[in-house]
């Protein structure tokens, strides 16, 4: 089948907090980019973010950029690249100041400059104690960004395809990204979009977990097309449990609470983080948190008459704080666990929140595969930024505040690396098989007769990925995790749809998501597997500790064969002396 052609300078995939930003750079230098997304741009779950973003602009307390970086290398359990974490604790306020100028509309301190709060594992003194560096709009920063930034590309002139779902990267014979496939949901009409540029921001994974507070859509559609593209994806195993999902929707409350003076409680009204982290208490790092939790459920000491959930209390911050700060927090504890914090204790239990894992990238943006000599080669005319890459300033546990962060620090280096490679040059011929991939997966589900449940096969894949890939994980376990996810992707290759229809046919949109959301599944499940030591947010009873004599690297899952390579981590940072592992206490 023909596909009819678009041509632009960069194809922007995502329309969250990383690809606008990145789109914002490339609108402002006259290039025409395409800005593609599954729902409208300001519903991406950028939208959803609470509590803040990270920056060590000292408003409240003072603060410099090297105690961000010393607290994001510690975070990172050694794993995150020194290079790009010094890259991004220093520009931070930069960014952010940026952002302000955009029109943001952060919460102001007495004296004018914008409102900071404490957040998990921010703290001053190369770790001595919490430190106010999340930068906030009440409890609704990711709200106030994803509008700013939506309101400057509509300004700059970047051109939106609103309800466009992209399918597959178009590469010619010598590995060259030349754009995407991509299907607008309302029409099912399929197009070519060629680019010079192809920036993958399409977001997180979360989904692949049956408690999670990911939105729905946020099912690594980027990581599946680069997994089908013979990339491979990095650092899968780490994925972050966040300490307070409400109990039962696991719906987020953000750790602000915690920043602005609420604390957990175990069934005995115990504050039992003194326990775990003297120093940083209820404000030690997530992966920290909610082990905590989960080994007080675990010894019997949850609440609740099943025993099997924590108390977030915050009622001793009075109505008056909770009103200004945390209203949303306050709307959704009465919507989703009938509970007004004013007066009681929020129900939370730990759930999947963010993937430190991703498409590998360096600190321009820039997508990389090992060169064979034990460094990067680049792959050219791709580039991915914000949570479905790897960068890696995350490493095994990204610290709270630091992802908006990472949108603003890599949406934008990504754009004016796009920009800086640009030739002024015609668009490549495509290979004639250019499309076959997507095609055929559409015409799978156009033919399928009698084909699996698309909802089942899900449904089995995030029940496997939470029994077996949980906060906490045996060997045992994995091992059987392994063998049942390999099931469930052998039975996800024969997914089929009942309706085959056309417009606005979600059956078929779904079908489509479970492909890359089974991509991210096996990646975490083998890399997890593999692993053999506990480092942040990988927690495993049979190797209890660090390893760093023989897992100080990262992963690198290939989708063929199921294969796992590994590389080293990046030590050296670009200015400064590299901050050396120790045992990380809070
Ligand atoms: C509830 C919640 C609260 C959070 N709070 C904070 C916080 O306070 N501070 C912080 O630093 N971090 C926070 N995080 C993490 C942070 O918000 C996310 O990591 C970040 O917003 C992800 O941004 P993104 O630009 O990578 O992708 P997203 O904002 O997820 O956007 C992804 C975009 O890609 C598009 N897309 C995906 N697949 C396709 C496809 N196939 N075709 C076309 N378009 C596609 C989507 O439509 C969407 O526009 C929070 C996360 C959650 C879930």
């Amino acid at each position: 089948m023909a596909l009819a052609r678009r041509e632009f300078d960069a194809v922007v995939v995502g329309a969250g907090g990383s690809g606008m930003r990145a789109a914002l750079e490339l609108a402002e230098a006259n290039l025409r980019v395409a800005v593609l997304s599954k729902v409208f741009p300001t519903r991406s779950h950028t939208v959803a973010a609470q509590g803040g973003v990270a920056a060590s602009l000292g408003n409240v307390a003072e603060d410099n950029w090297h105690w961000h970086m010393y607290d994001t290398v510690k975070g990172s359990d050694y794993l995150g690249d020194q290079d790009a974490i010094e890259f991004m604790c220093r520009t931070a306020p930069e960014v952010v100041y940026e952002l302000e100028h955009f029109g943001m509309p952060f919460d102001r301190t007495p004296d004018g400059r914008i409102y900071q709060r404490p957040f998990g594992g921010h703290m001053q003194n190369y770790g001595r104690n919490p430190v106010e560096r999340a930068c906030a709009a009440a409890d609704r920063t990711g709200h106030a960004m994803l509008h700013t930034l939506y309101q400057r590309n509509v300004r700059a002139g970047t051109q939106f395809f609103v309800e466009w779902i992209a399918l597959d990267l178009l590469r010619d014979a010598e590995g060259e990204v030349l754009g995407v496939v991509a299907m607008e949901i309302e029409t099912g009409e399929v197009l070519i979009f060629q680019a010079h540029a192809t920036l993958l921001a399409t977001g997180g994974a979360g989904r692949i977990f049956a408690s999670s507070t990911n939105a729905f859509i946020n099912t690594g559609d980027g990581l599946g097309m680069v997994a089908r593209a013979g990339l491979p994806l990095q650092d899968m195993e780490f994925f972050q449990f966040h300490p307070t999902g409400v109990y039962g929707a696991g719906v987020l409350i953000t750790e602000g609470v915690r920043g602005e003076g609420g604390f957990l409680l175990n069934k005995n009204g115990e504050r039992f983080m003194e326990r775990y982290a003297p120093t940083a208490k209820d404000l030690a790092s997530r992966d920290v948190v909610s082990r905590a939790m989960a080994t007080e459920i675990k010894e019997g000491r949850g609440a609740g008459k099943d025993a099997d959930h924590i108390l977030l209390k915050l009622d001793h911050l009075g109505a008056e704080v909770i009103h200004k700060r945390l209203p949303g927090i306050r709307d959704i504890a009465i919507k989703f666990s009938n509970v007004d914090p004013v007066k009681d204790p929020i129900p939370v239990v730990p759930t999947a929140h963010y993937m430190m894992g991703g498409i590998p990238t360096n600190y321009h943006g820039q997508v990389v595969v090992p060169d064979g000599r034990g460094g990067d080669q680049v792959v050219r005319g791709l580039y991915a930024a914000g949570e479905c890459a790897c960068v890696s300033v995350h490493g095994a546990n990204r610290l709270g505040c630091n992802s908006l962060l990472d949108l603003l620090v890599f949406g934008r280096a990504a754009g004016r690396r796009v920009i800086s490679d640009l030739r002024e040059e015609p668009h490549k011929p495509l290979p004639s098989d250019a499309a076959d991939r997507p095609l055929a997966r559409l015409a799978r589900l156009e033919t399928q007769k009698a084909g699996e449940s698309v909802a089942e096969v899900s449904a089995e894949m995030r029940r496997v990925m939470q029994t077996h890939c949980g906060v906490f994980r045996f060997p045992d376990s994995l091992a059987e995790g392994v063998k049942k996810i390999l099931t469930v992707a052998e039975r996800a290759q024969r997914t089929g749809i009942q309706d085959k229809s056309k417009v606005f046919n979600t059956a078929r949109v779904e079908a489509l998501e479970v492909d890359n959301l089974i991509e991210v599944a096996l990646a975490t499940m083998i890399s997890a597997e593999a692993r053999k030591e506990s480092r942040g947010a990988h927690d495993r009873s049979d190797y209890p500790k660090r390893d760093d004599a023989n897992w100080m690297k990262h992963t690198l899952w290939y989708k063929e064969g199921n294969r796992l390579a590994y590389k080293p981590v990046k030590a050296k940072p670009l200015t400064v002396e590299p901050f050396e592992p120790k045992t990380r206490v809070y």
